[in-house]
């Protein structure tokens, strides 16, 4: 398996001024850029994992040997966390989901504010660094979680649809300490079309709400 680093859907500036210029590209080429190219160097020669895609290795972490493994988890992780980040972003989007996912938004968390609530908390709560994410349990049901480091939301059984990347590089050069800004400000970028596709693409996986 030989991965490569995705390209974003926009240009670096076109988040601004939610998210600036710069911090995109250095968050791209050199975060998410040395994920890739440090994954690709455990996983060089590993056969016995050449035959399974990155998320069934996360979902089942034990599969990979000792002595990779935490570097899967850590490098694995985050490129697959930053491949979802970056699609679930947008320029001229935030405002509200639509449709399917906006009742089941509705339906889980008491209303689409109820929900932005308790997100904010998992982000405001993580303590260092992390992620808080929206996805879809093994019952099909939408849950929020949040994972220390670049831990997965696959290694708790969890399909992300949306997630939020809380280290300091995503955020540290226009906000410095103001986490809080800075996911106030990422609202506005959300895509939330996108998100309702992950939705309605992974319940056609999981088998939808019983
Ligand atoms: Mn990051």
């Amino acid at each position: 398996m030989s991965i490569k680093l995705p390209s974003l859907p926009y240009d670096y500036g076109a988040l601004e001024p939610y998210l600036d210029a710069r911090t995109m590209e250095i968050h791209h080429t050199k975060h998410h850029g040395g994920y890739v190219s440090n994954l690709n160097k455990l996983l060089e020669g590993r056969e016995e994992l050449a035959k399974l895609t990155l998320e069934e290795i996360l979902r089942d972490i034990r599969v990979v040997p000792e002595e990779i493994r935490q570097g899967v988890r850590n490098h694995g992780g985050g490129h697959l966390n930053h491949s979802l980040f970056w699609q679930i972003m947008a320029p001229g989007r935030g405002g509200e989901p639509d449709g399917r996912v906006r009742d089941a938004i509705a339906s889980t968390f008491t209303s689409f504010s109820g929900f932005k609530d308790k997100f904010t908390s998992a982000d405001l709560t993580r303590f260092g660094s992390g992620w808080a994410w929206l996805g879809v349990n093994t019952e099909g049901r939408l849950e929020i979680i949040s994972t220390p480091n670049q831990d997965s939301p696959l290694m708790l059984g969890l399909r992300p649809i949306l997630g939020i990347d809380v280290w300091e590089h995503a955020y540290y050069l226009k906000y410095q300490n103001r986490r809080a800004d800075y996911l106030a400000a990422w609202w506005n970028v959300v895509n939330w079309p996108r998100v309702a596709e992950f939705y309605t693409r992974t319940l056609e996986v999981v088998g939808g709400r019983k």
